[in-house]
């Protein structure tokens, strides 16, 4: 059995977070420490730790992480400069929260992407 993190307890709004979207399968809120002007974090709502758990039966929420991050996208003005989406693995991916999220970052240029 996973154990749960905050991000359980956001969508389940037991902990405060600014929640810009939720429906049946994902969630969208608030980076509490932005890297960017625009820094939101997409999970879907059942706990999966990490990438290496995924299954096919996650596939239809981690389909709705994307078309939501393209709403959010536009809804937030960075879709036609750009934007990055990145979701890290474990340790050396940078995984600090094991709850499988997608960063979307955007509102400046962001350089390279490896450093
Ligand atoms: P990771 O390094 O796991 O890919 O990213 C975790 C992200 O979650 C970090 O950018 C961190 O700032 C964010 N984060 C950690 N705890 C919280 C929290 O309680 N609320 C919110 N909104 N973001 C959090």
């Amino acid at each position: 059995m996973a154990t749960e993190t905050v991000f359980s307890k956001i969508i389940r709004r037991e902990a405060s977070a600014d929640i810009l979207y939720q429906d049946d399968l994902v969630t969208a809120f608030r980076d509490i420490r932005p890297r960017a002007p625009v820094h939101i974090l997409l999970v879907p709502n059942q706990l999966i730790p990490t990438v290496n758990d995924v299954e096919a039966k996650h596939e239809a929420a981690l389909g709705r992480l994307f078309s939501v991050a393209r709403k959010l996208a536009a809804e937030y003005g960075i879709a036609d400069k750009g934007y990055r989406l990145i979701m890290n693995c474990n340790a050396h991916g940078g995984q600090e929260v094991y709850h499988i999220h997608l960063h979307l970052v955007g509102g400046r240029a962001l350089g390279p992407m490896l450093s």
